[in-house]
């Protein structure tokens, strides 16, 4: 019954493929630059502190049992998300106009968002609405939205000239986007580019959003990752919500709490101010919780708790931002030392790019040669579009990586 020609063979995924090439690989010098998670200066992986002292309580609390959760997720845990994403004061959770579920990490988030909007979003178009998203954009979201036929489109984001945003390119495919579309926006640290929007420029997309009756869906899965700064990076939903917009979030706790395996996250639908807003908040949350429950009955409950804890207690949500601080601002540092060691060689090109990009990842501007040759001669792993994840360096292997760089560009 299931025959080639019916199941073909799928190629395998391509970051986990890289993944396994790295590990293979017997060199005594070789850098991982595709991982997507963050590394300490030590290329180790890294528990927050903070995660550490949250999880020290879970276990001392002698109330904790393996109960289920609701089927929303932990209510501390959605309450706390919404005031993470919104704001404390903002009228979004102070007139109950959003609804959230804890979800399996930001992909459950996107996924619950992507099976709602397919069963009840313009069912009475005569075509069904298309969700736009950037080129390049995570290689999951394409998935994601097709594994629940909402079709698929495209709007450009990258220049390959100045490495930086392709902002009439954005604008001009957003504003000729059918009323009704739906829009993918990375909140922050756009995966894979590295490049945001300024705030001006959300503005303006806003602004065609709004006159042009397109649909938000945001996706925040590095928020107080990018800069260290919880605000900035949450700005760009903030402003879309104060402009009156239904929208969408995807929310992942995976990065910005180094929680990636725990699969935190969490869903929120936004209605606009209107004077039956709770009565939609209502009727969605009623059908959330049918998808949620025929989907995975009830969320995983340890990442939740212990985002929960440091998110409703003042000190260890002051030691998070800390912690935030450190992975931001090493982050930060490489991108520095890369830049100036580039420049102090004189390879070819410019390299300011890499500083101005901000967050997990950097698009170098390296072509599928270069980053071959980078495999093959120096055991530097990168993912062919020319990526790298800003993660895997560090002050021990920097300098390494920007000569080999400098060899394969001359
Ligand atoms: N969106 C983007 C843009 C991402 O980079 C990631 C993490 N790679 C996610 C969503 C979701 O990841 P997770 O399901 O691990 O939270």
């Amino acid at each position: 019954a299931f025959g080639k020609d019916i199941v073909p063979q799928a190629p395998e995924d391509p970051m986990f493929g890289l993944m396994a090439a790295y590990r293979r690989d017997t060199a005594e010098m070789k850098i991982d630059l595709g991982i997507g998670a963050y590394r300490d200066n030590n290329g180790k992986p890294w528990i927050l502190p903070v995660v550490k002292q949250a999880d020290e309580l879970l276990r001392k609390d002698p109330n904790l049992n393996h109960e289920y959760l609701p089927i929303a997720g932990l209510p501390d845990f959605t309450s706390a998300s919404q005031k993470l994403v919104f704001g404390k004061d903002s009228p979004v959770v102070t007139e109950k106009r959003v609804v959230s579920f804890q979800t399996i990490s930001g992909t459950g988030a996107l996924h619950i968002g992507a099976l709602f909007l397919s069963k009840f979003y313009n069912r009475s178009a005569s075509e069904a609405p298309a969700i736009y998203m950037s080129n390049p954009t995570w290689a999951n979201h394409n998935q994601v939205f097709g594994n629940v036929n909402i079709p698929t489109k495209q709007y450009p984001y990258f220049s390959r000239e100045t490495c930086s945003l392709d902002f009439d390119g954005m604008i001009n495919t957003i504003k000729s986007a059918p009323a009704g579309s739906i829009v993918l926006l990375h909140a922050c640290a756009h995966n894979p580019t590295g490049v945001d929007p300024t705030q001006e420029q959300w503005k303006q997309i806003a602004s065609v959003m709004k006159e042009h009756h397109l649909f938000p869906f945001f996706d925040t899965a590095y928020q107080g990752f990018a800069s260290g700064s919880l605000a900035k990076d949450g700005w760009a939903i903030n402003y879309f919500v104060e402009q009156g917009f239904e929208l969408l979030v995807a929310q992942s706790y995976a990065k910005n709490f180094g929680l990636y395996g725990e699969r935190a996250g969490c869903f929120h639908f936004v209605t606009s101010p209107a004077s039956n807003a709770q009565d939609t908040v209502a009727r969605v949350g009623s059908q959330l919780a049918i998808l949620q429950r025929s989907e995975i009955s009830n969320p995983p409950a340890y990442g939740a708790r212990i985002a929960s804890l440091v998110l409703n207690d003042p000190k260890l949500f002051a030691q998070w931002e800390e912690d935030l601080r450190t992975m931001s601002g090493r982050i930060i540092e490489m991108r520095k030392a890369l830049r100036g060691k580039l420049e102090e060689l004189k390879t070819p090109g410019t390299w300011h790019h890499i500083t101005d990009q901000i967050g997990m990842f950097s698009f170098t501007g390296l072509d599928e040669r270069q980053v071959g040759e980078l495999r093959e001669k120096y055991h530097v792993y990168m993912t062919k579009n020319g990526r790298i994840s800003m993660a895997g360096l560090n002050t021990g292997n920097v300098e390494y990586f920007a000569d080999a760089v400098d060899a394969v560009v001359r």
